[in-house]
């Protein structure tokens, strides 16, 4: 459904040219839940603005359906990490959950329906007319994602939407991925810097190096469908699927600057090396 090949993304600057992605290839089946994960600074908000159509990448394809993108294309919905400025500060919870529906010209009872939906969905029933200065930070996220969710997008894109809320919400929120993912068979890139939260979203879970970005590896998470924060982390699987992501990131790291083909041994080991489409054992 979503397809991306050869991306490269190169800002040229007055002074500095950084190529922020060097050679991306992925795919997405619908409905599918695919997280990337990559270091700081590796591209993950480059490559989804790209895939947004909000960028032109310098080389390389998005195309979405079989479509090239080359602008927002219709039924994607991104969340963005800063919730903080992604909500209309005057508006209140209702109005910005709308707002994109009204940009779509649906008829007011239709509206009406998918913004109480959404908002039950992220537990948000009471919080109607609350302005978003009024809620806690978990809560404004929570309001982004029901804007994003009543959209009734094909294709949700979100970058590192939990970074920013303390580690209570962001299991609450995680699950709630999990449970909308379910209920609306939406398909989602999740790009997170977390590795856990990757394993434990994912039903793949694309590993990216460090900048100039290749796709490292992409790995099954064959853990159960039904997840839970608590037996699910504590799954020896989870824990041996979190140590080898952690590892080839750290791999990554330590090639960091080296194109994939041409990266030099690491010192001691030769299982520490980038290895496309492997599935560990
Ligand atoms: P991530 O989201 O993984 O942290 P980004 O995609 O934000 O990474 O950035 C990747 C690289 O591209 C970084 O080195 C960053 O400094 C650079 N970069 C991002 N946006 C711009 C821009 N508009 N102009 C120049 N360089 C940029
Ligand atoms: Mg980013």
């Amino acid at each position: 459904m979503l397809d991306v090949r050869g991306l490269q993304k190169v800002y040229e600057g007055r002074e500095r040219r950084v190529e922020a992605v060097r050679d991306l290839t992925f795919s997405l089946e619908a409905g599918e839940l695919a997280c990337l994960v990559g270091p700081s600074g590796c591209g993950k908000t480059t490559l989804l603005k790209c895939v947004a159509g909000l960028l032109a990448p310098t080389s390389g394809e998005v195309r979405l359906n079989g479509r090239p993108v080359d602008g927002p294309p219709p039924g994607m919905a991104v969340v963005f990490q800063e919730y903080g400025r992604s909500l209309f500060a005057w508006m209140n919870v209702y109005d910005n959950v709308e707002l994109p529906l009204r940009q779509k010209r649906m008829p007011k009872a239709r509206r009406r329906e998918l913004v109480h939906d959404a908002l039950a969905a992220v537990g948000l029933a009471d919080a109607h007319r609350a302005y978003p200065w009024q809620l806690s930070g978990g809560m404004q996220q929570r309001v982004a994602i029901a804007r994003a969710v009543a959209y009734e997008p094909s294709v949700l894109l979100m970058d590192e939407p939990f970074a920013a809320v303390d580690a209570q919400t962001r299991a609450d929120l995680e699950d709630l991925i999990r449970d909308l993912w379910h209920k609306l068979r939406v398909t989602v890139l999740f790009i997170t810097h977390d590795i856990d939260e990757a394993v434990y979203l994912g039903q793949r879970v694309l590993i990216l190096s460090s900048s100039p970005t290749v796709v490292q590896e992409q790995l099954t998470i064959d853990l159960p469908d039904e997840r839970d924060q608590l037996t699910t982390r504590a799954d020896p699987r989870f824990t041996s699927l979190r140590t080898h992501v952690y590892e080839q990131i750290q791999a990554a790291k330590r090639n960091a600057g080296t194109p994939q083909e041409e990266a030099p041994e690491v010192a001691g080991s030769d299982d520490t090396r980038p290895d496309l489409d492997r599935t560990p054992a």
